[in-house]
């Protein structure tokens, strides 16, 4: 069930849907997605599909964390990343094998505590996590970062996250228009912010205040 086999079938079938990066697709294939849901869906963790972790929250489909990781990438290897939105921690853990510093921040204290102890079970030290609210940034106001994933959508990028994006940053969120959901690419240029739509897509909102 969790077997090399039924990784490097989900492995296939990303390629199938365009990622191309193979730092990508290599660490979705080291990275043990079993270990972020519960015992009882395991058996469905190499699946490309989103589950559910609990508290209302889902695991992002293997594609969507393959495909914003990939964005990521786009124009050479940033320092440090910060994402709104631990959840279960697997993007994280992603993000941690390939970028040298992560960031990130989740408002359900349950799912940071679980997802702290996760990571450190996977040894992955280049992980800061903290339980806040992500509207708000990173707690220390000071911080930039080269890159931002957000893995929740909202209506409106939020103030305190574009004044945490480095110039030459790339932010990587879902923009929720009322009626729908679309992956947005937000550069940081010299004149402001440069908008690319991308792909639809279904993320839980992002909520405000702590759980
Ligand atoms: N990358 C995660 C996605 C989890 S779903 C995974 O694969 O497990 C999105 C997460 O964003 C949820 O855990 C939700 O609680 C969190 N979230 C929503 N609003 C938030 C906010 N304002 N600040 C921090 N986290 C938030």
């Amino acid at each position: 069930m969790t077997s090399q086999r039924t990784r490097d079938r989900l492995i296939t079938r990303l390629q199938e849907q365009g990622i191309d990066n193979e730092q990508v697709l290599d660490v979705i294939r080291r990275v043990p997605r079993h270990l972020f849901v519960d015992e009882a869906l395991a058996h469905r963790a190499y699946e490309d599909t989103a589950l559910p972790i609990g508290y209302g929250q889902t695991i992002s489909q293997p594609y969507i964390v393959a495909q914003m990781t990939q964005l990521l990438l786009q124009d050479g290897m940033p320092n440090s990343v910060l994402e709104i939105g631990t959840g279960c921690g697997y993007q994280t853990a992603v993000l941690a094998n390939i970028f040298p510093q992560i960031y990130s921040v989740e408002r359900i204290e349950a799912l940071y505590l679980l997802a702290k102890k996760r990571l450190a079970e996977l040894e992955l030290y280049n992980v800061q996590l903290r339980y806040t609210d992500g509207i708000e940034g990173w707690p220390n106001p000071s911080y930039r970062f080269d890159r931002i994933i957000m893995t929740a959508a909202c209506s409106e990028i939020p103030e305190a996250l574009v004044g945490q994006l480095n110039e030459g940053g790339i932010m990587v969120l879902p923009i929720d228009n009322g009626i729908d959901q679309t992956m947005t690419r937000i550069t940081r240029g010299r004149e402001g912010l440069i908008s690319e739509s991308l792909e639809k897509v279904v993320f839980v909102p992002l909520l405000p205040g702590l759980n």
